[in-house]
């Protein structure tokens, strides 16, 4: 599936994010990495079955990935097939972590580097932060336990968003969860930021 963003952009968008992390120290600890290690579902919750250790792409993140990483197996989806936005139509790539939960932090996809965080539109079309609220088959203690994230990982995950929303399939895919949140929770959503 084509998308917009180039790979320069999605390099800076890396490095931005390499500089950033929800908590000064590693979250994963408080948890033992449960987002790595129990299921795939960040942001994709219909997505795969909970012994799946893995992550999906966003359209035309495969050009981050020579394909020749020892860390990763891959497999192809069809979009259609699955719980994505009705833009969506050919390839989607799923990686499965084979290390999981060590990985080269440096290369991790960029779901990875948003989690707990995910994007929403208002119904004005205005983009704000909000807790990751597909179902997991696990529990975050960032998002159950509220603990505050780091402001510069939030403000630099809502500049990148704010980029990647630019690119229609990323549109459609922000206001498909955007409307099931609104369905869900109505007025009882909670923004981070801003
Ligand atoms: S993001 Fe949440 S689930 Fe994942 S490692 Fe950090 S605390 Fe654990
Ligand atoms: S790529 Fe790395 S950070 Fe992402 S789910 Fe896999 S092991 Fe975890």
């Amino acid at each position: 599936m084509k998308s917009s963003i180039t790979k320069n952009t999605l390099k800076a968008i890396y490095r931005l994010l390499d500089r950033v992390s929800p908590l000064d120290q590693d979250c994963g600890q408080l948890c033992g990495a449960a987002c790595c290690t129990c299921g795939s579902e960040i942001n994709f919750p219909d997505s795969k079955g909970e012994d799946d250790f893995g992550i999906y792409l966003l359209p035309g993140e495969e050009k981050m990935f020579s394909r020749k990483e020892e860390w990763l197996g891959w497999e192809k989806n069809h979009a259609e097939d699955y719980e994505f936005p009705d833009s969506w139509h050919g390839t989607v790539y799923f990686l499965h972590c084979k290390t999981a939960p060590c990985c080269p932090r440096e290369n991790r996809p960029l779901q990875c580097r948003f989690f707990p965080l995910a994007p929403h539109l208002d119904e004005d079309d205005v983009l704000h932060m909000v807790y990751q609220d597909s179902e997991l088959p696990y529990e975050c203690p960032l998002i159950s336990q509220e603990i505050p994230l780091n402001e510069d990982f939030i403000r630099a995950t809502y500049t990148v968003w704010k980029h990647l929303i630019q690119d229609p399939l990323l549109y459609d895919l922000v206001v498909m969860d955007s409307d099931f949140r609104i369905e869900d929770l109505g007025d009882e959503i909670e923004y981070l930021y801003p």
